[in-house]
Formats: C-alpha cells, sequence, structure tokens
C-alpha cells in the first residue's frame, strides 16, 4: 500500500482478518485484503458537523444570549465539570480502563508481544462492538484498545497503520463523543505528516463549543498544536489561555497547555511570561514526571522553545517540584 494522502479520496482501514492496512474510497463500499484476500464494508469519510454527545452540565446555556454571554456559560459549565471531573468513571479517559481490556496492561509499554496483542484486542474490541449492536461498555473499550495501539503505531514510526486503527475505530463507534475525539486523534496525525490542510479539514469536523470538557480539551490541544507549528503564537494563547487557570482543561493535558503557552511566549519575545508558566508547570510535577515531559517536549520539534527554557531556568538553580506523581 502507497503512502496515502490525509486529505485524498482515499480511506485507511484494518483487515478485520490479519489486520493488514487496506485502502478504500472516502465513499465506502466493498473493499479486499491484498495480504489475506478477506473482503469487508468499508464505511463512508466523515464529511460533516459532528454532533456532541448530550450535555451533563447544569450550567444553562441560553441559545437566544449574545455569543459572548453563550461563551461565558460555557466556559462556566466546564469549569464545573472539571471541579468534578473523576477520569475513573469518564468513558472518553484513558485513565478508564475497560473490564475486557484489563489484561492488556500486563505487558510493558517495550515488550515486542505488545503490538501483536494489542492489535488483537483492539479487533477483538470491533467485533464485539459491531456483534452487540454498539454496546456503551463495547464501544469505549474500542476507543480505549484504539488510543493506545496508536501511540505504539507512532512510535514504532509506522504512521499509516496508526491512521488505520483510527479510522477503522471510526466505523465501529455511533457515539457522538468517541467520533469527536477520533477525528481529533486523525487531525493531529495529519499535521504531524505536514498535512496543515487536512488538519484544519477533519477538525472542521468538531463543533467548535462542545460543553463537555474532554471534547473541549482535545479540540484545543489539537488546534493549538496547529497554530504553534505554523508560529500563530496570540492564536496558541488564545486556545490555551495566558495562565493557567483561564480555560479549564482535563487534568492529564495540563503539561499540553502549559507547553503551548511556554512556547507561545517565548516566540512571541515574552522570556519572563514563559518562565513564569514553565515555573508553574515544575512546581505541581514530581522529578520522575518531569523527566517524561521533558522527553515529550524533546521528541517535538515544535517544543523546542520549552526546553530552552526549562535550561534557562535551570541555570538560575535548582528547578522545583513536587513529591507525588500526578501524570
Ligand atoms: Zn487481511
Amino acid at each position: 500500500m502507497s503512502p496515502l494522502g490525509h486529505a485524498g479520496d482515499v480511506r485507511a482501514l484494518l483487515c478485520r482478518h490479519c489486520g493488514g492496512t487496506v485502502e478504500a474510497p472516502s465513499v465506502g463500499g466493498l473493499t479486499t485484503c491484498q495480504y489475506c484476500e478477506t473482503q469487508q464494508i468499508a464505511g463512508r469519510r466523515e464529511t460533516e458537523l459532528l454532533s456532541l454527545p448530550p450535555s451533563t452540565a447544569t450550567t444553562q446555556i441560553d441559545p437566544s444570549a449574545p455569543p459572548e454571554q453563550r461563551e461565558a456559560a460555557r466556559l462556566a459549565a466546564l469549569h464545573e465539570q472539571l471541579a468534578a471531573y473523576d477520569a475513573a468513571s469518564n468513558p472518553y479517559a484513558y485513565a478508564n480502563v475497560p473490564e475486557a481490556c484489563a489484561y492488556l496492561l500486563e505487558l510493558s509499554y517495550d515488550d515486542p508481544m505488545l503490538p501483536p496483542v494489542m492489535l488483537q484486542g483492539f479487533l477483538g474490541a470491533v467485533e464485539r462492538c459491531e456483534a452487540g449492536g454498539g454496546r456503551p461498555e463495547d464501544q469505549q473499550a474500542v476507543y480505549w484498545t484504539s488510543s493506545r495501539l496508536e501511540n505504539l503505531m507512532i512510535q514504532r514510526f509506522d504512521p499509516l497503520r496508526a491512521r488505520a486503527v483510527v479510522e477503522t475505530a471510526m466505523d465501529a463507534v455511533s457515539e457522538p463523543g468517541f467520533k469527536y475525539l477520533l477525528v481529533c486523534s486523525l487531525a493531529n496525525q495529519a499535521r504531524v505528516a505536514g498535512d496543515h490542510p487536512a488538519t484544519e479539514a477533519w477538525l472542521a469536523l468538531c463543533d467548535p463549543a462542545p460543553t463537555n470538557i474532554d471534547l473541549d480539551s482535545e479540540r484545543r490541544a489539537s488546534y493549538g498544536k496547529l497554530r504553534l507549528d505554523q508560529q500563530r503564537f496570540r492564536e496558541v494563547l488564545a486556545i490555551a489561555g495566558e495562565h493557567h487557570d483561564d480555560i479549564p482543561h482535563v487534568p492529564s493535558m495540563t503539561a499540553v497547555f502549559v507547553g503551548l503557552r511556554v512556547a507561545s511566549f517565548e516566540g512571541l519575545g515574552r522570556p519572563a511570561e514563559a518562565d513564569r508558566e514553565l515555573t508553574s508547570l515544575l512546581t505541581m510535577t514530581s522529578r520522575d514526571d518531569q523527566q517524561a515531559v521533558r522527553q515529550i517536549f524533546k521528541n517535538n520539534p515544535q517544543w523546542s522553545p520549552c526546553i530552552k527554557v526549562w535550561s534557562r531556568l535551570k541555570e538560575r538553580g535548582p528547578l522545583p517540584h513536587t513529591q507525588e506523581d500526578r501524570f
């Protein structure tokens, strides 16, 4: 299979039988695996604005209010969700491991058996989901295994298969929140491939005003990284906020939001604010987690200003940290 453009007419899917990558037209239809000749039906590529999951916020948004008031009410609803955030019971949270997938955590991340075992776990989840008519726990298992398998494929430099995993998950789930998060993943993959028009096209499918904090955080992070790649620093700051508390976001994304701010302040020639934001991140991060965050910053060229700021702070003396692992 040749490398596929992200914005083209072609979809990348996984063969449900052998796990090979299968090419399908964007309108969907019958496909044949070139490795094992299994035939399967591909869904149509999403092209319209995705619907949102029902709001659980108690803060009401009056649809007839002026736009600024509606946005203020939406942010209030997101702050309210953040105050009561419980990753363990949240279907979108990575920390909430579906019961059927618990065995997949027994292998360590660098175990060579993990990719094939995770692939089987993902294909099994897709099969259960489709056979069972899309029960909520099965959709969550598809989403959870797709995220983990996608990360594995990206780390192993197999972007085509990473994309096929996410597009296959898109076909299997119907719950709007999962679809929204999966489209953000496809946008991120297109951005990493340098295809900014395709990134914009995917993100344009995501409703800009979700009242769910997981969805809002994911969309902001995806747009923020795109604008950072484009060096549109002021827009990044509008997306991620200038201070930690400006924009509510899920706790697991704190490092991403701080990274966006630090790199943008540095890019705008505002080093004091870059120092302030990185210091605030270090202050709430343990030494072990700081190493993990530093590695993330190091692995991505767009975060290189964060490493520069990190070194600047280090030259001034010992870095702050907490005892508690949070990330
Ligand atoms: Zn096959």
